[in-house]
């Protein structure tokens, strides 16, 4: 899927006539046998050589990989604006003729009679004709699908946080995407990930995966914003001091934090499906429980879902070799962990 999003990526920008996407090598870091390194590896990820056994990208040289560790790279990382690119795909859609409508908050989706049509209710008393639907709203999926269906999908919404933290005097050109520096995703607990410098010069964001539960509608806002126990950027630091030390300065804590909400699923795999039941058949589709890792993936995710709802079936998913069954709902089916018992 990863290789499908970068090529609509690729089309997107080119058909918007500007970038939003700043490619970058990536690195996957942790103990050597981790299911998820494994699984990098296996994708195609190259394992780096130990230091003075073969030549090694320079940015490699910023790792004090642990002893038991493994590290491998490809070139599939990149730093995407986020902002710019929600606007960049509006901007598209509306080219094509969709009309966007912001601050719309859906009550209700429902069959009309013996129709097939689908009634979709706002707060504001609108009321939306279609034939078909495809519900994709984030940290709110679970209370939509349960008040829409009744049926408990579990997406579960997390507190987590973002950490920017200040490179040390030496380091700031060397840390930046224009120097070739990495993504990176280290594996283990904590997990951690990382873009290069790039959007605050001289600061470098780095972040634990992962947060407490919340409510998306009545948020801690401050949870694990603090030190110590229960803070979700001490062991930020910790890792850090260990894995990239002389690097970042973490004395002071991060100099920018900020809180946001993942929608996590109990096997982290996304839920990609038709909503189901008798009265929505396969006419809505769900897109959820992204778990931290689906921005990337957006394009793809899109285009699968839109050929999902509009011909029964993704075409595109199925030319990619992206196997849709890993995102069934029906795999927590008696089993409330899902793929996470198979893997
Ligand atoms: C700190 C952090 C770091 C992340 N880092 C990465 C990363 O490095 N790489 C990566 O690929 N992904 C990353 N992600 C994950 C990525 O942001 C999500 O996977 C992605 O945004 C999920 O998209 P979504 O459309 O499901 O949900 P959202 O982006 O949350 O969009 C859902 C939208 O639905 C709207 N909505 C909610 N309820 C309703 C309603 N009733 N009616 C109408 N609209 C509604 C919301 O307002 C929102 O605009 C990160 C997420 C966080 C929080």
């Amino acid at each position: 899927m990863v290789r499908l999003a970068r090529r609509l990526w690729d089309d997107a920008q080119r058909d918007a006539g500007y970038a939003v996407l700043t490619p970058t090598p990536h690195l996957d870091l942790g103990p050597r046998d981790d299911p998820n390194f494994r699984a990098v590896v296996a994708s195609g990820a190259t394992e780096l050589a130990p230091t003075g056994i073969a030549p090694r990208p320079a940015w490699a040289e910023a790792f004090r990989v642990p002893e038991g560790w493994a590290a491998a790279s490809s070139e599939l990382g990149g730093v995407i604006k986020a902002t710019k690119a929600v606007a960049m795909f509006q901007a598209l859609a509306a080219k094509m003729g969709a009309v966007v409508r912001d601050r719309t908050e859906v009550i209700d989706v429902a069959k009309q009679g013996e129709g097939t049509k689908i009634v979709v209710k706002t707060s504001s008393g609108e009321k939306f004709h279609g034939a078909k639907c495809i519900i994709t709203v984030g940290a709110w999926t679970s209370k939509l699908v349960k008040s829409v269906t009744g049926f408990d999908l579990p997406v579960q919404p997390l507190h987590t946080l973002l950490c920017y933290w200040k490179l040390k005097p030496g380091h700031k050109r060397e840390l930046t995407t224009e120097a070739g520096f990495p993504t990176f995703s280290s594996y283990g607990d904590p997990c951690i990930y990382s873009t290069p410098s790039m959007e605050y010069p001289g600061l470098i964001k780095i972040a634990m995966h992962g947060g407490p539960p919340c409510d998306p509608d009545s948020r801690g806002w401050t949870i694990g914003t603090g030190e110590g126990v229960g803070g979700l950027a001490d062991p930020v630091a910790r890792w850090i001091d260990e894995v990239m030390p002389g690097h970042v300065d973490t004395a002071g804590g991060p100099v920018l934090r900020q809180a946001c909400t993942y929608s996590m699923t109990p096997d982290e795999d996304f839920v990609i499906d038709f909503l189901g039941g008798e009265e929505f058949g396969r006419d809505v589709v769900v897109g959820a429980g992204f778990s931290g890792h689906g921005f990337k993936m957006g394009p793809a995710i899109g285009r699968i879902l839109a050929e999902l709802v509009l011909d029964g079936e993704s075409t595109t998913a199925a030319e990619a070799g992206v196997e849709l069954t890993h995102f069934r709902i029906g795999r927590f089916d008696g089993d409330p962990m899902g793929n996470a018992t198979s893997s």
